[in-house]
């Protein structure tokens, strides 16, 4: 198993070294649609919020924000305050509140939510579960840093590299640093592909800005107040859109009163996956309620 997971990892890496034909053709489906910050540099800094509770999730962070700077990126990021609380874990205009807790034992590992106006991302949150994180499983810095890393990422508008639970040894695949690969760290940083992903999806300009001033107070720049955000009900998230074929990744869309979307990628756990790929995994665990 190993070692088919380093032979699909070198592949991974042959591919993208050959050149942009074969990056081009797998970047159609790795966007999360056409969501995007609206910005008019080409370079701009989202503000990560920080609501962490503990200092094995602040390092976690810490972590991402410095891997997501460190490639060739339009999308850098600086960790600033939390403006909300761990628990709620609201949207703050302008940037992306991150978020821990124990929020239940309601099946999924990480959560991400952008809230869009058209194409454009307003405002996001990513929350990572306790309930599972705290377990034997899936305490460990490796898949706390893969589910941190593939969550703050979805709210740049980055979507999955795979879905199989293979490894591209991208933070944005779904391989599961546990058990037997709780000590390895493949697919817990983003790689050259994601960065190549995101100089796409921000290739353009906007003439107007959604990302909040920086330094600048928080929330100052786009357009909030109406209730955009999900909350601990799986009901609040919408309709489930897509679920990948081993149950893992499902996304939600939300249509608000105030005409905007709230989107939602949930990262399941394995138990949650397998025991019904193809349910829609709130049935499982919130009906039961
Ligand atoms: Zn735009
Ligand atoms: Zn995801």
């Amino acid at each position: 198993m190993r070692k088919k997971i380093f032979k699909r990892l070198a592949l991974a890496i042959a591919i993208g070294a050959a050149g942009i034909s074969a990056s081009n053709l797998a970047l159609a489906n790795h966007a999360w649609g056409n969501y995007h910050w609206a910005r008019s540099t080409p370079q701009f800094t989202l503000k990560l919020g920080n609501n962490l509770t503990t200092s094995a999730w602040t390092a976690r962070l810490s972590q991402t924000s410095n891997d997501w700077n460190a490639g060739n990126t339009p999308a850098l990021t600086a960790i600033v305050g939390g403006g909300t609380s761990a628990r709620t874990c609201k949207m703050v205009p302008g940037t992306t509140q991150v978020c821990n807790a124990s929020y239940g034992n309601n099946g999924w590992l990480g959560l991400a939510s952008i809230n869009i106006n058209g194409d454009h991302i307003t405002q996001g949150t990513a929350k990572m579960n306790d309930t599972y994180f705290n377990t034997t499983t899936y305490n460990n810095v490796n898949e706390r840093e893969h589910v941190m890393c593939q969550e703050v990422a979805h709210t740049f508008g980055l979507g999955h590299q795979s879905e199989d639970g293979s490894s591209q040894n991208s933070c944005m695949d779904y391989f599961s640093n546990t058990g037997a690969y709780a000590t390895s760290t493949v697919s817990t940083k983003p790689n050259a592909h994601d960065f190549s992903l995101l100089n796409s999806i921000y290739s353009h300009l906007d003439s107007t800005s959604t990302v909040a001033a920086t330094p600048g107070p928080v929330g100052s720049a786009a357009k909030g107040g109406a209730n955009v955000d999900i909350s601990d009900d799986p009901n609040s998230w919408g309709a489930l859109m897509k679920q990948s074929a081993n149950g893992r990744a499902s996304t939600y869309q939300r249509h608000n009163d105030d005409g905007s979307v709230t989107l939602t990628h949930v990262f399941w756990t394995n138990e949650a996956a397998a025991s019904c790929p193809s349910c829609d995994h709130r049935r499982q665990y919130w009906d039961s309620h």
